[in-house]
């Protein structure tokens, strides 16, 4: 049956670039990367937002910011709310295994992250995984469902419902930043373990772009984006080199072209 939905790749800069070096690196993306039927999302720190949005004004690549705080307003020193990035950005990341690990993030702040993303507007991308031990004992997909449900329930919880332009990215853990990637195999599994979790919540699943994410470079996507399953990839390390992103987003677009041709 023919895939519909897009193929996105999203950059994650992570904390790397500075309000000086980032708008010409985001330049130099997105003159490499202008391919048709691709949809770019670069997410830099936050004090490199304006530096971006900025430079890629005239290009069709889009802003993404690495985090929103669960709260829209209040006593969170350092925090950034979704409502303060308007202007600034359109995507956001949110529950990002990074902020799991680092700042002890769970479900169900990420769930109410969702419902401020959803307020202001801005395209969450969703990020779910396992971490190796899940995986060696055969829990990855229970993990997984498990992180999906207690977020969903808390938006229900919070009286929202999910938006219809959401993006999950199932990112395993322990092939971010490690230079190992999950088999394309596996992560198409857990793609459609993941769009069964949707689809059970009342979720029109099939709209859903899922991305996959870890340790994605040019020379690894083609097994991802073989599979029918995974729509594009979240780029961490990668997203910083102009050329592993053209060569990305290069692949990305036959992946495109064939979606549209078939
Ligand atoms: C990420 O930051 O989401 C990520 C997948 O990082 P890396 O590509 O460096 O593994």
């Amino acid at each position: 049956m023919a895939v519909s939905r897009p193929v996105i790749v999203a950059g994650n800069w992570k904390m790397n670039s500075t309000p000086e070096s980032a708008g010409s690196l985001a330049t130099e993306i997105a003159a490499a990367t202008e391919v048709s039927g691709v949809t770019r999302v670069l997410c830099p720190p936050f004090v490199c937002l304006v530096n971006v949005r900025d430079a890629l004004v005239g290009t069709n690549v889009e802003v993404g910011a690495q985090n929103v705080h669960w709260e829209a307003a209040g006593a969170y020193t350092g925090e950034v709310s979704a409502g303060m990035l308007a202007g600034l950005a359109t995507w956001a990341i949110i529950g990002h295994s990074e902020r799991r690990r680092d700042q002890g993030e769970d479900d169900v702040q990420i769930g109410r992250k969702l419902v401020r993303c959803i307020e202001a507007g801005l395209r969450p991308i969703l990020c779910v995984g396992e971490q190796l031990p899940e995986r060696e004992v055969g829990r990855a997909e229970a993990t997984v469902q498990g992180q999906l449900e207690e977020t969903i329930a808390e938006v229900a919880r919070l009286g929202a419902v999910l938006p219809n332009d959401l993006v999950i990215a199932y990112e395993p853990v322990w092939a971010i930043g490690t230079g190992r990637t999950a088999r394309g195999s596996d992560a198409a599994a857990m793609a459609q373990h993941v769009r069964s979790t949707l689809a059970a919540a009342g979720i029109s699943a099939e709209r859903v772009p899922i991305l996959y994410g870890g340790s994605v470079t040019s020379a690894a996507i083609d097994e991802f984006l073989a599979e029918p399953d995974i729509d594009g990839a979240l780029v961490g390390g990668a997203s910083l080199k102009v050329d592993e992103m053209a060569g990305i987003v290069a692949r990305a677009g036959l992946t495109a072209a064939a979606r549209q041709a078939a």
